[in-house]
């Protein structure tokens, strides 16, 4: 049974939904001041809880998938059955059945709810068109970068593709960023910073797969 944890972030609400499905799957619903418009980050399976959840957003906006592996779309068919919302994926993203998708968002294009304003980032490395959201302090981040370490990657022309994201797109941010990703728990841009410093520092080159933050 997945885990609901609610924060404020810049007075909007996220509800997290944690530890959706069989690969213990992350997804937030991100409601605006007037509390009646939201938008769903990233659709896994569903179960009661996430269902409460969604049944409690007055209008949802949009459904923001992170990137189009099935672990993040599994809950596609029961969220579908609930709310008309568009789903809405990167441009760049692959393996996708057109009808599946409503619309495409380009790198940086920002999309409102109500009075809340999220922010789709191009985070290519671990799916060609994989997008990650800015909401104020909070960045979620889906499988391109977790609390210990970058994501999974299945060739050394995908890890570099993705090192080079979290150079260019994550660490650039305030250190007291938070990350919320796709699996597993909060971690922030410091300590991104200091991963890939140890990363970088680390005196066997590093290999793709699953990768961790070397211990300093
Ligand atoms: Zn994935």
């Amino acid at each position: 049974m997945s885990r609901i944890v609610e924060f404020e972030e810049d007075s909007l609400r996220v509800t997290a939904v944690l530890g959706c499905g069989e690969y213990n799957n992350n997804a937030y619903i991100c409601t605006d001041t007037s509390r009646k418009h939201a938008v769903l980050i990233d659709l896994p399976a569903v179960d009661g809880e996430f269902l409460k959840a969604l049944q409690s957003v007055v209008t949802l906006d949009a459904i923001l998938v992170t990137h189009w592996h099935h672990d993040h779309w599994a809950g596609y068919d029961d969220v579908r059955s609930h709310t008309a919302a568009p789903v809405l994926v990167g441009e760049h993203e692959i393996n996708i059945a057109p009808e599946r998708i409503d619309r495409r968002l380009a790198d940086h294009e920002v999309i409102p709810f109500g009075t809340g304003r999220i922010t789709a980032l191009h985070t290519p490395g671990h799916t060609p068109g994989h997008l990650s959201f800015v909401l104020g302090t909070t960045c979620f981040t889906g499988d391109a970068l977790f609390a210990g370490g970058p994501g999974h990657t299945n060739t050394p022309d995908e890890l570099t593709t993705l090192l080079a994201t979290i150079r260019k797109t994550f660490l650039p941010m305030p250190a007291e960023t938070i990350i919320r990703p796709g699996h597993g728990e909060p971690g922030s841009v410091g300590e991104t910073q200091r991963g890939m410093e140890a990363l970088e520092r680390a005196p066997v080159r590093y290999r793709y797969g699953d990768i961790t933050w070397p211990s300093e």
